[in-house]
């Protein structure tokens, strides 16, 4: 029997607001690397008597991350106390939205594919803000407590029941990674926990309506793993209905390294979360003219979904150029920041996606580690422009810029580049002409094919260091 595989994500991306989300505590995207502990306070470790107070930055970051996804954000929302036992939950419960959430009921289209032919929309059931838990850590015998993490802020994301594939999922993930990171509002790499997806999976006969019985996995932490996960998770539901079993609801937790799954918790052991209003917060009111405000004083909102749309429509980029901008978030963002300074989009991407990006490659670092500025970089394409470099010299001066961090005129001028004059490349001309004098007839013929070998020919006699617009000037002055 053929099957059709149904899946449903839940995910959560932690906001890079400075504070926590209900104390003043510092927020960070990275806390693998600080001091267990020392970002605490009597709130975030549930002293007694201690109480929530909401913070600003983090709900105007999940504000743009709204207005982003282009979800209309309701005026009230409810915070709520959803109850369960971890020992890294000081509290004993998370503060989440669960009756009234911020958004409710929308779509967030992507592209599926590489090659931007194949698009999607999946529909968003909720999303709302909510708190992280700290972090329990194995040694040995003993569980260590950290709860820098704890009350961290989140956005929850929960879609419906429309992926099929999980290229789709996979294809989703990466446009909901670029929308927060183009937007700053976080990191979102799954790979450091700023972004973690839960995936619902399910499969039915094709052609039936109703949902199979869904079986959550945790615990995965790259694109890969994802993939790889439901590959496996299909194949052993395949594996129980062929044998006329039924799948049990259940939540499995993904061992990667083992290439398997194991059960965490069965639909018997799921857990009575008993929600209820939080009595210390009032409802969250966000008026319209407060989100416009909020949305004002950020330069720009949007999905990069439109942005591909624009490279591919407007831009006419090749897939080549599209994939190489969207790689990097902050690849993407300089770029639109050069073209908002520079007026050849074709031109201020093409040094980004070959040499930059070759470099960041060669590295394997991001481009957030490279100290490009866009004051520099549109100093460099003028002097392509003005004729100061060749194309060839430009490969050396942009990759000693990227390597050495120093300005433009500087690289140029330690390169020792030596001026290709008008009157070298017509020495030249001559002696190519004199030795080939077919070559000289066609262009005194005005038959411009060899042109390009002639122009080839005195760039290599000049090292790359002519200019190839010159060379072609000065061949023009041989018609007859
Ligand atoms: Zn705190």
């Amino acid at each position: 029997m053929e099957y059709e595989i149904v899946i449903w994500l839940e995910i959560h991306a932690k906001l890079n607001a400075v504070n926590k989300l209900f104390c003043q505590c510092i927020n960070s995207q990275d806390f693998d690397h600080a001091e267990p502990n020392m970002h605490i306070c009597p709130f975030c470790t549930a002293q007694p008597w201690a109480l929530p107070v909401l913070s600003k930055e983090p709900v105007e970051k999940a504000i743009l991350l709204w207005k982003a996804l282009q979800c209309t954000i309701q005026e009230y929302s409810l915070f709520e106390r959803k109850s369960y036992f971890y020992p890294d939950l000081p509290t004993w419960y998370q503060i989440t939205q669960v009756a009234q959430p911020v958004c409710i009921d929308w779509s967030l289209a992507f592209f599926v594919d590489n090659d931007f032919s194949e698009t999607k929309s999946v529909r968003i059931r909720d999303i709302h803000l909510e708190n992280d838990t700290g972090k329990s850590i194995r040694d040995g015998k003993k569980v260590l407590l950290d709860f820098n993490r704890a009350g961290t802020p989140l956005v929850e994301i929960v879609t419906q029941p429309d992926f099929r594939s999980s290229q789709e999922v996979v294809a989703f993930l990466k446009e909901l990674q670029r929308i927060i990171k183009l937007n700053n509002i976080g990191d979102a790499q799954l790979e450091n926990g700023q972004m973690r997806a839960d995936v619902n999976i399910s499969i039915r006969p094709r052609g039936t309506k109703e949902f199979g019985t869904r079986v959550e996995m945790k615990n995965m932490n790259s694109y890969s793993a994802i993939e790889r996960a439901i590959a496996h998770e299909v194949a052993r539901q395949q594996d129980i209905l062929a044998a006329w079993w039924t799948v049990d609801q259940e939540t499995r937790r993904r061992n990667d390294a083992q290439k398997d799954s194991f059960c965490m918790r069965s639909k018997e052991e799921a857990m009575d979360y008993r929600y209820m209003p939080e009595p210390d917060l009032p409802p969250l009111h966000l008026p319209a003219s407060y989100v416009d405000q909020v949305v004002e004083h950020h330069w720009w909102v949007s999905t990069s979904f439109e942005r591909i749309v624009r490279y591919k429509n407007d831009y006419q980029f090749n897939k080549e150029y599209i994939n190489g901008l969207i790689a990097d978030s902050d690849l993407m963002l300089f770029f639109e920041q050069t073209v908002a300074a520079w007026k050849s989009y074709n031109e201020a991407a093409k040094w980004l996606v070959s040499s930059v990006a070759r470099w960041l490659n060669a590295q394997q670092v991001w481009f957030s580690y490279c100290k490009l500025t866009v004051e520099d970089y549109c100093a460099f394409l003028d002097c392509i422009e003005t004729g100061k470099i060749s194309w060839p010299q430009a490969k050396l001066v942009i990759d000693e810029i990227i390597q050495t961090w120093r300005w433009p005129d500087a690289v140029i001028e330690s390169l020792w580049f030596v001026a290709v004059t008008e009157t070298d490349i017509k020495q030249r001309l001559d002696q190519l002409f004199q030795e080939k004098p077919d070559l000289l007839s066609d262009i005194q013929a005005w038959n411009m094919k060899p042109m390009w070998f002639i122009i080839g020919h005195v760039m290599k006699q000049s090292n790359g260091s002519a200019n190839p617009a010159m060379i072609q000037e000065v061949i023009q002055r041989y018609k007859k």
